[in-house]
């Protein structure tokens, strides 16, 4: 396979785990005979410094010139001034609308080598292999009006939590899609016995469940889930929910894992095309110290490879070579607790990618 991917490595520790990554499809290709040309593109901050924007036309361009695209991590306090007249995260939610991106996919999986790692007890979280569907697109982070409204009563402002059909529907196919191909289960979270959009929201919900007999399903309120997300985390398999509970409850259901390090996430458009993530920041805190876990970017890139190029044997590779690294006992400093070997970034990276080649 011949493939085009765009490379953007954004801000803080964002250079340095798409490196890592680059690193890893790199031996993915030497080792399964594809290749995989490489475009660098200005995205966040470092793309304001430059451009003045932290989404560039020519940034953009690139995106759709490729296949898929990998995602370090924007932001950091130099542009985190709220009364700036831009920001990096307006790059990622331009980045989102403009490539179409509406399914945000994040797995979370507990590695049995850093169970120790969650705050929650062992026998809660041991089972834990879930994804979180989130609208990406809509909801009340799009939906206008939006902004302050000058109200008799003083200053009042305004969101909207608007949904359509066509965007619920499109959604739970995905997230539908995702079960078939595990353990057969969707959870759809909503607010229905409140919101007008949530019962907009189950009614679709259910229609599409009907087309799909073989997937369990159920509907589940956002407050009840937030609460059975720590209590029986073992029980989802894919719980699907829009643009805000979706952000908070994929936020919630990292933390089972533990670390921010481990985990990647995909956003989809309609086709193949994806974007492609680890859920964590710039972390600027650890930026330039070559510290940084890089394996939440690795294992992103093996999402885009199971999912945009239908390369599930690679991706097994990769993920197989990061569970065999963790348990050979080697650790970036995040996850280095009691005594294992302590690697910086560069040398994880390598560690994976000759694993890959290796197996
Ligand atoms: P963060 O995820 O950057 O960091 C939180 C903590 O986790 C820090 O202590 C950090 O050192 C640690 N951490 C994160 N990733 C790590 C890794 N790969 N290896 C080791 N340790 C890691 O969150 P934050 O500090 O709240 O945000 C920092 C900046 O990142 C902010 O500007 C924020 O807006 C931005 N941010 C960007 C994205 C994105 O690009 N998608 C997501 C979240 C936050």
């Amino acid at each position: 396979m011949d493939a085009k991917i765009t490379l953007l490595p954004g801000d803080g520790i964002g250079p340095e785990v798409v490196a890592e990554a680059e690193k890893v499809l790199a031996a993915v290709g030497s080792k399964f005979g594809h290749t995989f040309e490489f475009a660098r593109a200005l995205a966040g901050g470092i793309a304001i410094d430059q451009t003045g924007n932290p989404l560039p036309d020519e940034t953009l361009a690139v995106c759709r010139q490729s296949d898929a695209v990998l995602l370090g991590a924007v932001g950091g306090p130099k542009w985190s001034d709220p009364k700036a007249p831009v920001r990096p995260e307006q790059g990622l939610l331009k980045i989102r609308k403009e490539l179409g991106l509406f399914a945000n996919i994040r797995p979370v999986k507990i590695y049995p080598a850093l169970a120790e790692a969650s705050t929650l007890k062992r026998d809660v979280i041991e089972n834990v292999d879930l994804v979180i569907v989130r609208e990406l697109t809509g909801g009340i982070y799009f939906g206008q009006p939006q902004g302050p409204v000058d109200g008799p009563n003083g200053r009042a402002a305004i969101d909207t939590m608007h949904y359509t059909e066509a965007e619920v529907a499109r959604l739970m196919h995905v997230a539908f899609k995702i079960a078939r191909q595990r353990r057969k289960k969707v959870t759809s979270v909503d607010k229905a016995n409140v919101l007008a959009s949530s019962r907009l929201w189950r009614e679709v919900a259910h229609q599409v469940a009907a087309e799909y007999p073989d997937v369990e399903f159920e509907d589940v309120l956002v407050d009840a889930c937030a609460m059975h997300l720590i209590r029986r985390p073992g029980d989802f398999d894919v719980v699907a929910a829009g643009n805000l509970f979706g952000d908070i409850l994929s936020d919630e259901a990292s933390m089972l894992a533990g670390s921010m390090g481990m985990l990647p996430s995909a956003s989809l458009a309609e086709g193949k095309f994806g974007l492609y993530e680890p859920i964590h920041g710039s972390a600027p805190d650890i930026a330039g110290q070559g510290i940084a876990n890089p394996l939440a970017t690795i294992l992103s890139a093996a999402m885009m490879l199971r999912t945009t190029f239908d390369l599930p044997a690679e991706a097994d590779a990769v993920e197989a070579a990061v569970d065999s690294v963790l348990a050979r006992g080697y650790r970036t400093p995040d996850l280095a607790w009691s005594g294992e070997t302590k690697v910086g970034t560069e040398e994880m990276g390598d560690l994976v990618a000759q694993t890959v080649i290796e197996a």
